[in-house]
């Protein structure tokens, strides 16, 4: 009764057991090295199929990359724009940062993933990283020259221009928590 468990496909890039080995891939049905094989749900497989799964998963293309990188500069600008307002009030600037920060960490995850969704459902390895980089890039235009300027001057206040980024750090954890799956 095992005539339905055939070879379900191949997969690609041929790959050859080093030593031989009486495993097989579940799916291509080639000999099995043990030390390469990758256990999933529905038996032992070959790296090829793994590598094959990975990059049909993760569909996005340089146009994504693209949307989210700009997104994520625009986004990382009023955040940092924010930031900087919210560092400026004083007492309460630190705690109103940690509430702030995270909001728009979370709020520029959803504008991103919300345009990735409209594009076609795209999922992308390293949107994560793009987004994360592009906020910080946008940020840091408005949070990082008070903090040098304050500090050429030799200035005590440049401990509290110090705040945003502290904010910035929250916000860059929170997007990239909710974007890396
Ligand atoms: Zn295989």
């Amino acid at each position: 009764m095992e005539t339905i468990t055939a070879q379900v496909q191949d997969c690609p890039g041929n790959y050859v057991a080093a030593r031989p080995s009486t495993l097989r891939c579940a799916k291509c049905d080639r000999p099995l090295d043990v030390r390469d094989a990758r256990h999933t749900p529905t038996g032992y497989v070959c790296p090829y199929y793994v590598k094959s799964r990975v990059a049909t998963f993760y569909n996005a293309g340089l146009h994504h990359y693209l949307a989210t990188a700009l997104i994520a500069v625009i986004a990382g600008a009023l955040a940092g724009f924010l930031l900087r307002l919210v560092g400026n009030i004083g007492f309460f600037a630190i705690i109103l940062t940690v509430f702030v920060a995270p909001l728009a960490g979370s709020l520029i995850a959803e504008a991103i993933q919300r345009a990735l969704r409209i594009m076609g459902k795209a999922r992308g390895q390293h949107i994560w990283l793009v987004a994360a980089i592009g906020t910080a890039l946008g940020a840091a235009a408005f949070i990082v020259p008070p903090i040098i300027l304050l500090l050429l001057i030799g200035s005590p206040a440049a401990l509290f221009a110090l705040i945003p980024a502290l904010g910035l750090v929250l916000t860059i954890s929170t997007l990239v928590a909710r974007l890396r799956i």
